[in-house]
């Protein structure tokens, strides 16, 4: 799954949810989250954040490895 981590926040750009195929991209207080179960690894939100605040969960850089699970709770908390 890809991920979005600290960049995102408080910008909330947006241009990930116009590109993805699947609307696994929502908007959830200061910033936005991939649904990690419904993303299906395609890669267009990546290229289009302004911010680049987008990786694949392998690339994510060490500084933000907890925005994986960030994103995974966002969903489990709804
Ligand atoms: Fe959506 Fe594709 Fe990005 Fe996953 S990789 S969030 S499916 S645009």
């Amino acid at each position: 799954t890809y991920t979005i981590a600290e960049p995102c926040v408080d910008v909330l750009d947006k241009a990930c949810i116009e590109e993805c195929p699947v609307d696994c991209i929502y908007e959830g207080g200061r910033m936005l989250y991939i649904h990690p179960d419904e993303c299906v690894d395609c890669g267009a939100c990546e290229p289009v954040c302004p911010v680049e605040a987008i990786f694949y969960e392998d690339d994510v850089p060490d500084e933000w490895v907890e925005y994986t699970k960030a994103n995974a709770d966002f969903f489990d908390e709804i």
